[in-house]
């Protein structure tokens, strides 16, 4: 089984929501577990998915993830990034990316990367 983070700023939940529908029987043959932050998983959750939720980003969630990966648990992360806002945690937000670079996970920061990497995974 491979673990997939996913991360929406309130801006690109929508855009998550529509990623994860569109590939919605690939998530289920390739067997992917999903892991979020809290409000994004909700989401997740809302729209029929199965989904461990970790904290809201603001509050450490973001943190956790970056946890996980330095703990080798995470395959592959879809993080959806608002551009156009202001984001109290981006020093977690930075961490999470700077950890994905040190351990060579893949990360996708919008729907076009993510779908690339959704179909090579
Ligand atoms: P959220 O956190 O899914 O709890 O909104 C995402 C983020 O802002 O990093």
């Amino acid at each position: 089984m491979k673990t997939v983070a996913i991360i929406a700023h309130n801006g690109k939940k929508a855009e998550m929501v529509q990623f994860l529908n569109n590939h919605r029987e690939s998530l289920q043959a390739k067997n992917i577990k999903l892991i979020a932050t809290g409000t994004t998983g909700a989401k997740t959750e809302s729209a029929g998915f199965e989904v461990e939720k970790l904290l809201s980003g603001p509050l450490g969630g973001d943190a956790q993830i970056a946890s996980r990966i330095a703990e080798g648990k995470v395959d592959m992360v879809i993080f959806f990034r608002d551009p156009l806002d202001k984001h109290p945690h981006e020093p977690d937000i930075f961490m999470l990316m700077r950890l994905c670079d040190v351990h060579d996970i893949p990360l996708a920061t919008n729907p076009a990367s993510a779908r690339l990497l959704m179909q090579a995974f």
